[in-house]
């Protein structure tokens, strides 16, 4: 979570809860597969204040439910929302176990393949980008320097790893192939593209066990110019899903919760404010969507001279440069909950 999804979690109160969980990587390091340094990072360098913090998805999830519980709401885990309706008064929402549900709003925060968004705008399936991922947690390899976020390039893929809370790490590893993962699930599936990779990307993937690796297809779509109608809105990966390489997903979909919080407290009209949030959200995500897609063509190239270029560059950048995007993103003025 970059500095504006740290400044998000403060602004919901759940800032220190989460950080009894978390880990605070104040050194990024970028290499090439052979260990070659390529860029050396510090927080520090995002700008005064900044913070960057790295959470466990099932630690983040358990303090915003408790969090949500203590303001009063009632979480029904389990049901799946097929479709729904509205007329002038209320929406009526259709689960897959045959109840219905009626509410003054609805706000689809349902992921990628979200149904609100498909019964709303019913504008097709997501894009997919030509890569796909894996991604692994490790409790097993406590020799993981704490404080270490690792970048690692090569030809067409990558590999990153973080520390998730005490002694444990997270890595990703990305790979273009224009027909996806072909179901390419397993440990040795990782092995046989990274297994030949710099310390300590061959231990991470060796450390963790198969059933904590999960694959997946990259999706994004082109920015939408209605995200909502009358009483439904959508949020998060459901309004604007983008690759994850700006590692901005969450990130929006936090400060894109601040923003209709905020919407919803200065505008007692419930459809009004709805309509406030989109406004106020649509071009800033559209602008990561867009960021993320060249980082991922920057990223993912398979070309042999552009990887040579990238190699060769990326060292003669100063990464206090490198390190103003993220101070952009550190400085974002979030409005008030
Ligand atoms: C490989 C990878 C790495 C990433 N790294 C980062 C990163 O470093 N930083 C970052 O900020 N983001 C990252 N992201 C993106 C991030 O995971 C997403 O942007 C984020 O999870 C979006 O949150 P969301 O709440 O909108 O959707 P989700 O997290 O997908 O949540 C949607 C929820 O809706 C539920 N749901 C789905 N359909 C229905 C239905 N029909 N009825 C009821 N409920 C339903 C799902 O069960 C789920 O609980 C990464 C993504 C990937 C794939």
């Amino acid at each position: 979570m970059y500095p504006n999804a740290v400044n998000a979690l403060k602004q919901m109160d759940v800032y220190s809860d989460i950080a009894k969980m978390a880990s605070f990587p104040s050194l990024g390091k970028y290499l090439n597969s052979k260990g070659k340094v390529l860029v050396e990072m510090n927080v520090a360098d995002f700008g005064p204040g900044a913070e960057a913090i790295t959470v466990h998805r099932h630690d983040l999830q358990k303090v915003l439910c408790d969090k949500a519980l203590t303001l009063g709401a009632r979480i029904h885990f389990s049901k799946d929302c097929w479709t729904l309706e509205q007329d002038k008064d209320s929406v009526t929402l259709h689960f897959a176990d045959d109840t219905q549900v009626q509410s003054d709003i609805v706000i689809g925060a349902d992921g990628i393949h979200s149904k609100v968004r498909k019964n709303l705008l019913n504008d097709g399936e997501p894009r997919y980008t030509g890569s796909f991922a894996w991604r692994g947690v490790t409790s097993q390899l406590v020799s993981y320097p704490p404080n270490l976020s690792l970048m690692v390039f090569g030809r067409g893929k990558q590999f990153g790893a973080t520390p998730v809370g005490k002694n444990r790490v997270y890595w990703f590893a990305t790979m273009s192939d224009e027909r996806g993962h072909r179901d390419r699930r397993s440990k040795s599936d990782v092995l046989k593209y990274f297994g030949d990779w710099t310390d300590p990307v061959n231990e991470l993937i060796d450390a963790t066990k198969d059933s904590e690796i999960l694959t997946h297809n990259l999706y994004d779509r082109d920015p939408a110019l209605k995200w909502g109608e009358d009483r439904i809105t959508i949020l998060g990966d459901a309004a604007h899903p983008m690759t994850p390489f700006m590692g901005q997903g969450g990130c929006q979909s936090l400060e894109d919760a601040i923003a209709l919080g905020h919407c919803m407290k200065v505008n007692s009209n419930p459809v009004e404010a709805l309509r406030d949030y989109e406004k106020m959200r649509q071009s800033r995500t559209s602008d990561f969507v867009y960021q993320s897609r060249k980082s991922e063509a920057m990223t993912m190239s398979t070309s042999r001279i552009a990887t040579m270029l990238r190699d060769a560059i990326l060292p003669m950048v100063p990464s206090k440069l490198l390190a103003k995007q993220l101070h952009t993103l550190a400085n974002y003025k979030m409005p008030e909950l």
